[in-house]
């Protein structure tokens, strides 16, 4: 029963866009908002590509929370890590990066912590095959990418710049393919007349997936254009191959003949997989709730965790019947989420309309002027896709002067191939 003297306490865990949503829902209820995150920022995922690829820099993709949210007067924004939740007590338990601990009492709870990489069993091959989910991967990758064309430069042994020369991707739905095209374009159009002793058009780009096509979940059709244009650009595309072992030098794999065969490889990324983080473990336990195969909680058609009313799952972290880990899926769960908690908050006894996703479709980029779309009924591909895609990512940003330098560095790299954010740091972490 909310209490009537303070306002009702709500801990959004999370930032991502399922909290976000969530929060700015709430702008004109009645209640104290607490955003919990260990970044300081939103991070717009659907682009670490491009910052990992040196198109568009952190600050572009990447808006401190404070900020995004600062017209929201009933909503804090508390930097932590969430370590566990007491459900009984209804505390959320989180570090702060001071190094004390702060207890969050809520009367309602929304956990939207999203996912994380998986291996599928294998961690030990994160060292060696970096994910991309943080602001911290994209800059790490990006380092490995343009570092390993330094690498090759300086190379004398044949051998090795051929292998540094080498870029293997594991996974080919969209951070895949969209990752395999922009190295390729590195290659070809960004880098091509900057390095005496390399030919950076001999990069090779191999992508490896092991089910039967490329961006699956664009349909047959989508799917087969994407691998022509993937293998105009000069992308080698690896179907019904699983990888068995990553290390240092490169990785092993099992192709669809059953044969074993090894790659070299200078850098390896991978991309395939999700699963959720230890917390909705803990979480799940604690609850009784049942977790799917990665680990994500299955949800009530009300997003509630059955049994517990006042805990809400919204995003990449919550399973209902099959919906996918997609930006306008967590935008619009969190949204209703709030919308949940502001008719509980009102005393409105209707029992709620369970959660409708609207599918408002998806776009992957695959290179300059190449993307595919797909929305209902209606596939596209080629040019008119990329122009869709372009006006969908740029309404989503966050920001106009984002949306403004988003455009810009586009055309210029669309017109030049020349990317601007190609800096990196100089940070050791794992080998090039
Ligand atoms: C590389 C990449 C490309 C993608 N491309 C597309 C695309 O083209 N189209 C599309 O629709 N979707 C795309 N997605 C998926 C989309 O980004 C996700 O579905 C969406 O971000 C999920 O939102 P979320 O709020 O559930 O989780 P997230 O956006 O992951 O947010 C979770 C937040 O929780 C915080 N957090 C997690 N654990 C803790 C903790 N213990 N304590 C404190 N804070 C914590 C994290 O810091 C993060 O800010 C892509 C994802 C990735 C990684």
């Amino acid at each position: 029963m909310d209490d009537h003297v303070r306002p009702s306490r709500v801990v959004i865990l999370g930032g991502g866009f399922a909290g976000l949503f969530a929060a700015r829902a709430l702008r004109n209820t009645p209640v104290a908002v607490t955003v919990v995150d260990r970044c300081a920022h939103h991070l717009f995922q659907p682009l670490l590509y491009q910052c990992a690829t040196g198109i568009l820099s952190e600050g572009q993709i990447a808006r401190p929370l404070r900020t995004v949210l600062r017209r929201h007067k009933n909503v804090q924004c508390l930097l932590a890590e969430v370590t566990d939740v007491d459900v009984e007590g209804r505390v959320v338990h989180a570090e702060r990066p001071d190094g004390g601990t702060s207890e969050l009492p809520y009367d309602h709870l929304v956990v939207a912590a999203g996912v994380r990489q998986s291996y599928f069993g294998h961690d030990e091959f994160a060292r060696y095959a970096p994910g991309m989910k943080t602001l911290d991967d994209a800059l790490d990758i990006r380092r490995r990418l343009y570092r390993a064309f330094e690498a090759a430069d300086a190379a004398t042994d044949p051998d090795e710049r051929r292998r540094l020369l080498t870029f293997a991707l594991v996974g080919a739905g969209p951070t895949g393919v969209e990752l395999a095209g922009q190295i390729r374009e590195i290659a070809t159009r960004t880098i091509e007349r900057e390095f005496a002793l390399i030919d950076t058009d001999q990069a090779r780009v191999l992508l490896f997936e092991g089910g039967e096509s490329v961006l699956a979940a664009f349909g047959p059709k989508l799917s087969r254009r994407a691998a022509r244009t993937l293998e105009r650009i000069g992308v080698e595309v690896h179907l019904g191959t699983l990888v068995e072992h990553v290390d240092e030098h490169g990785l092993s794999v099992r192709d669809k003949d059953g044969g074993p065969r090894r790659f070299d490889a200078g850098t390896v990324l991978w991309t395939a997989g999700v699963q959720a983080p230890p917390l909705a473990t803990r979480l799940a336990k604690a609850t009784g709730a049942a977790q799917d195969r990665a680990g994500r909680i299955i949800v009530e058609p009300d997003l509630t965790i059955a049994g517990h009313p006042e805990i809400r799952v919204a995003g990449d972290m919550m399973s209902l019947g099959g919906l996918p880990g997609l930006a306008e899926v967590a935008m619009q769960s969190g949204i209703y989420a709030a919308l949940r908690i502001r008719h509980e908050v009102e005393g409105r006894t209707r029992p709620p309309r369970p959660f409708r996703y609207r599918d408002l479709g998806s776009a992957a980029y695959i290179s300059r002027g190449r993307a595919v779309v797909r929305r209902g009924p209606l596939h596209m591909s080629g040019p008119a896709a990329w122009l869709v895609w372009l006006f969908i990512h740029i309404a989503f940003l966050n920001g106009f002067r984002n949306r403004l330098g988003a455009v810009l560095s586009w055309l210029v790299v669309f017109a030049s191939g020349a990317r601007r954010e190609r800096a990196f740091t100089s940070r050791r972490a794992g080998p090039a």
